[in-house]
């Protein structure tokens, strides 16, 4: 499945991941970001366009590289999964759905790390269920414009982004999610505003805010696809995107599983080193094998991105899969490392907190496994 350019962009990820990333992963949690200017040391690296083709600043490469490059970060800091956003969920939709003009404009500058995009979709009542979204992005014939008024929940990046993809009703005579539409809004834009950072559990890294809209004028040329055809465009990101999570999971169980395996040959305990223990050895037996199970669904399903197969139940799978696996990986490495472990000292501590999003967000574990029994019971 691999190539030897692969084997190369891993080689590359991995260093950038234990040189760039790894020393500042524990400050950037305190801190609540990354430092100014990493995620354009990022994108000099090519990071920031590995599947975006060359004329949009990116290296034209597939789905296969960017979960290696997911994988590798996130065996270090799970929150630099979001220094890669303009690959998936910032950037797609832009790529996918958007015009010449759109994609010069808002999709090259942030491949570039020049600009930072949001996806915004989630509101306060509408979670899983995007049907219920409540956001109005109506025509105005008087002005000529779309006004936007509305609230978006847990956005990442939605402190700092410039722009954000907002999901919108455009037409209120339909019902559910088919009156939705995509709109291309600026930060800048009058109307616009942000609440608070948000405190989370874990990746505090990567930043999360709502996003508000008060009255915002939307011009035309900012509708992104066909109007009414925005429920479409998010489920099609999607798959994409949670092949991406799923990468997340991978690089979080594979990296808390080597902090266990360091772990457990150095700590000392009734005169051995406790990976002598055969209860610890079957553990960490047990997480290599379902890390790799993770890893086959995973790289699966980005093949078959890159064979421009249908891949929403493999993605659905990898998802799941990744999202419950790096929970149990990350539980059971904790457990190894003891008292010490529950200590910030200690990265698995920060690594635990940041395994629990990835059941949560980009569709629950529970929404993959409707995903998963209504393909299979169609
Ligand atoms: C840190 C973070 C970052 C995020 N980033 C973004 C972002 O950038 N853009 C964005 O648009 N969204 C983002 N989200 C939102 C995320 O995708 C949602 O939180 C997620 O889809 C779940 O929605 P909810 O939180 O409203 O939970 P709910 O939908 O209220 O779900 C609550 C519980 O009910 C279960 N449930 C709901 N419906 C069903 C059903 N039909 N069958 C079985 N069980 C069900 C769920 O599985 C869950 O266990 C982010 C969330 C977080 C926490």
């Amino acid at each position: 499945m691999f190539e030897k350019k692969h084997e190369m962009l891993r080689k590359l990820a991995k260093e950038f991941a234990e040189k760039e990333i790894k020393p500042i992963a524990d400050e950037a949690e305190k801190n609540n970001g990354y430092p100014e200017g990493l995620m354009q040391k990022a994108a000099k690296y090519g990071f920031g366009g590995i599947t975006i083709p060359v004329e949009y600043g990116g290296a034209g490469g597939d789905y296969k590289s960017l979960a290696i490059v997911v994988e590798e970060f996130c065996k270090v800091d799970a929150a630099a999964s979001s220094l890669l956003m303009s690959n998936s969920l910032s950037g797609a939709p832009y790529l996918y759905f958007g015009t010449e003009e759109q994609k010069q404009k808002y999709l090259k500058p942030m491949v570039l790390g020049e600009k930072i995009g949001a996806f915004a979709l989630t509101e306060p009542g509408a979670g899983s269920d995007s049907g219920a979204t409540q956001t109005t992005c109506l025509w105005d014939e008087e002005q000529g414009c779309y006004i936007l008024n509305g609230r978006k929940c847990f956005i990442t990046m939605g402190p700092i982004c410039d722009h954000a993809v907002v999901f919108a009703k455009s037409d209120l005579n339909e019902k559910g999610t088919r009156g939705i539409s995509a709109f291309i809004v600026e930060a800048g834009w009058e109307g616009f505003s942000r609440g608070k950072t948000e405190e989370k559990m874990g990746m505090h890294a990567s930043v999360t805010s709502d996003l508000i809209f008060n009255n915002v004028k939307v011009p035309k040329e900012n509708l992104l696809g066909e109007e009414k055809k925005g429920f479409k465009i998010a489920m099609s990101i999607l798959d994409a995107g949670r092949v991406t999570v799923a990468s997340q999971g991978l690089g979080i169980a594979a990296g808390c599983l080597d902090l266990a395996i360091a772990y457990s040959k150095e700590r000392v305990q009734f005169g051995r080193p406790i990976c002598k223990l055969q209860d610890v050895a079957f553990k960490l037996a047990d997480m290599a094998t379902e890390v790799e199970c993770t890893r086959q669904l995973v790289y699966t399903a980005a093949d078959k991105l890159d064979k421009h197969e249908k891949v929403t139940m493999q993605a659905a799978m990898a998802k799941y899969k990744a999202g419950e696996v790096c929970n149990s990986v990350a539980y059971k490495a904790l457990q190894i490392h003891g008292g010490y472990g529950y200590m910030q000292d200690y990265p698995i501590e920060r690594m635990s907190r940041a395994a629990r999003l990835v059941s949560i967000y980009e569709g629950t574990s529970e929404i993959q496994k409707l995903v998963i029994s209504g393909n299979l019971l169609k």
